[in-house]
């Protein structure tokens, strides 16, 4: 497929799974028109990128499936001004279509071969203001927080307590919470000390390994 069919397919799948489906943030469609997630998938899936679901990526691992990658956007409420932590940076993908929402992007990624390929193509994206971290990002990512907005793209069993600590005050995180095989997308808000929490809908994550996600042998 060359440009112009990329371009194309890009606009078929906003049309058709993500506005018809209910989608509505601006931002959030715009940036999924605009960043050319056929760069994000290894070369031989370039032809999927578009397709409905979502695509192995490497290391046992998966880039979410387009709907899936706007509702969370949506979901998280990104201004111009926030600084965002992505928890699982995996192809990179989602990082991008934050970097087009926020001032600032922190992604971190346990495997440290990802997140050099997710380094390389969101540099050829030209997203120049996102970092990607190397490291267990169940416990966040203390060193550059607090956050306005936090995304964990991985299950886990509870959302995660230092990721709540590094939540800024009127700040938001979106974290997939159930077992290993389902979950539900959880919304938390931090009103200044006050955390409130609320249950979307149901999805499937690969899991969050680390401190305060699954150990690798549960
Ligand atoms: N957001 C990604 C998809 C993520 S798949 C995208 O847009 O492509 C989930 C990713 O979380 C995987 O790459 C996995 O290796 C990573 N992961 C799992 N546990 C982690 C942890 N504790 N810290 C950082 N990354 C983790």
């Amino acid at each position: 497929m060359n440009e112009t069919g990329y371009t194309e397919a890009r606009r078929t799948m906003v049309e058709s799974q993500l506005r018809a489906r209910g989608i509505r943030d601006p931002g959030v469609l715009r940036a999924m028109e605009e960043i050319p997630r056929h760069l994000f998938v290894p070369p031989d899936l370039a032809k999927q990128a578009y397709d409905d679901r979502p695509l192995d990526i490497g290391a046992g691992q998966t880039i979410s499936q387009p709907y899936m990658v706007a509702l969370m956007s949506e979901l998280l409420a990104v201004e111009p001004h926030h600084r965002v932590l992505e928890v699982g940076t995996g192809s990179g993908y989602q990082a991008a279509i934050l970097a087009a929402l926020a001032r600032e992007v922190v992604t971190i990624e346990r495997f440290e071969n990802l997140a050099r390929q997710a380094a390389g193509r969101l540099r050829d994206a030209g997203c120049g203001n996102v970092r990607v971290v190397v490291g267990d990002g169940s416990a966040g990512a203390r060193d550059y927080g607090p956050f306005d907005r936090i995304i964990v793209t991985a299950a886990s069993p509870l959302v995660p307590p230092s990721l709540k600590e590094q939540l800024a005050a009127g700040g938001r995180l979106v974290c997939p919470v159930g077992t290993r095989h389902a979950q539900k997308l959880v919304v938390v808000d931090h009103g200044d000390g006050v955390f409130e929490e609320s249950e979307g809908v149901g999805c499937v994550f690969v899991p969050l390994l680390g401190k305060e996600g699954w150990s690798e042998d549960d």
